[in-house]
């Protein structure tokens, strides 16, 4: 048999309210045209984030049931810490929060002002809690990433070469860590092989700076090196999750992502020092070491969740997922960034609407157009976001894990192709009104 199904049946089912183009024109206007501001009960599909959005499982819920709420030393902290240890191997595990959280941690405790921190890409909330400890954060992502219809197995890798040079220019007691995200979340939700981490790691190890993954889509990653990376196709991809944890000396994970969870983080070092100073640190801002934050439910369900995402079947069906939607929208002449990526597709919103220039924003202009079409929520993912820091002017659809069946994302894939067909009518965005600092959540906007 070809074809792939979702592996999972449905036991509990949550309704969807559809809502006509009339009424959503009212809730854009009310909106000032910032998806982020209309009430999710007015989303039909709702492709704003993958983050703590996924549907857990029966084993997750009754999970949930099993938590202990005991402030200190509780067994849902076992629980989880014995499947944590078993994947990554790393002396230390502490949960918080998020994975936000867990990186402002680690890099108050690393990072001093005039520190570097490399990356392939650092994600944002990466980004903005290197900075917040005085160091700068710089992206490293290979050269061919840029060009967003480059078709490479591996577009998530970091350029070693680059990281090279950057430690010999600066010096390594300025790279107190280097840090790889699998899969690459910023540069297009795509895959890092274990050869560019193995090679990061030797560069790393030559220097003497520890390298940390930003794990949050390890999975993902593990699926793509099983199926793309010449050697692994035996490897189970827990096997494979292993061997790229076993390579960094310790990593930040949002259990929002590859848990399944709709809250959690976690902080793992093998530094037994830095160990020391983040669980202070995690006392004063989070909680105790062995809740982090969290409800002890939460730790169980997270526990959980990270064996049931290394399963084959659940792996192979969310990849194929995600490139269905990619691959019947590119087919029929919108442009996405190629190949598709793990847990999203991304349009190329400059590409398809050469008629609006990148101050009008076309991914937001985009983004309206799929909602007052078709009540999608969508992420646009360029000037507006970024400002003048904007590579490329990107409309993001993000899958939530278990969540919509192939008849939601073939609506997904009917709708776009209705709106690329009339997209010459569609109209560039102005800003009204914005504060100063991540001006996409809260500015009001109005079509041009
Ligand atoms: C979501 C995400 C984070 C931050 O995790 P939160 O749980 O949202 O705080 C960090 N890095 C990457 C790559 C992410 O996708």
């Amino acid at each position: 048999m070809r074809t792939i199904i979702e592996p999972f049946r449905i036991k509990s089912v949550e309704p969807l309210r559809h809502t006509t183009p009339a009424e959503r024109q009212g809730h854009l206007e009310a909106a000032g045209f910032n998806l982020f501001l209309i009430d999710a009960r007015h989303i039909l599909i709702d492709l704003l984030t993958d983050s703590g959005t996924s549907a857990m499982s029966t084993e997750q819920w009754a999970a949930v049931m099993r938590g202990d709420e005991s402030y200190a030393g509780s067994e849902s902290f076992f629980r989880l810490k014995r499947v944590a240890d078993a994947l990554t191997g790393f002396r230390h595990m502490v949960p918080t929060h998020q994975g936000r959280a867990a990186e402002r941690i680690l890099f108050t405790v690393m990072c001093k002002p005039g520190h570097l921190v490399p990356s392939n890409t650092h994600f944002d909330t990466t980004r903005a809690n290197v900075e917040y400890s005085g160091a700068r954060a710089v992206d490293l992502p290979i050269a061919e990433a840029r060009d967003t219809q480059a078709l490479l197995d591996f577009k998530g890798n970091m350029d070693v070469g680059g990281l090279e040079a950057l430690i010999r220019a600066e010096g390594a007691a300025k790279i107190p860590l280097v840090m790889l995200t699998v899969t690459n979340n910023s540069g297009g939700g795509q895959p890092v092989s274990m050869a560019n981490i193995e090679a990061v790691k030797a560069v790393c190890a030559r220097h003497g700076i520890p390298l940390y993954l930003d794990a949050c889509r390890f999975a993902e990653n593990a699926w793509f090196i099983r199926e793309r990376e010449a050697g692994y196709a035996d490897w189970t991809p827990k096997q494979i999750a292993q061997k790229m944890f076993r390579l960094a000396d310790g990593c930040t994970f949002s259990a929002k992502k590859d848990a399944f969870a709709n809250i959690g983080g976690l902080l793992c070092t093998n530094d037994d020092r830095v160990f020391l100073e983040q669980t202070n640190l995690l006392i004063l801002t989070e909680g105790f070491p062995t809740y982090g934050g969290l409800a002890g439910r939460d730790l169980d369900a997270i526990a959980v969740g990270l064996e049931e995402v290394l399963d084959e079947d659940y792996l192979r069906y969310r990849i194929a997922s995600t490139g269905y939607l990619g691959r019947h929208i590119a087919d029929h002449g919108v442009p996405i960034v190629e190949p598709p990526g793990g847990h999203a597709i991304y349009i190329d919103a400059a590409r398809m609407l050469p008629h609006i220039p990148a101050a009008q924003f076309p991914g937001q202009a985009l983004a309206v157009e799929l909602y007052r079409h078709a009540g999608i929520r969508s992420v646009e993912i360029g000037s507006l976001m970024f400002g003048e820091a904007a590579r490329h002017e990107l409309l993001r659809l993000a899958i939530p894990r278990r969540v919509y069946t192939q008849s939601h994302i073939d609506y997904v894939v009917e709708a776009i192709l209705e709106v690329n067909g009339h997209k010459e009518s569609i109209r560039g965005m102005e800003i009204l009104e914005a504060p100063p600092f991540l001006r996409h959540f809260s500015a009001r906007m109005r079509q041009l």
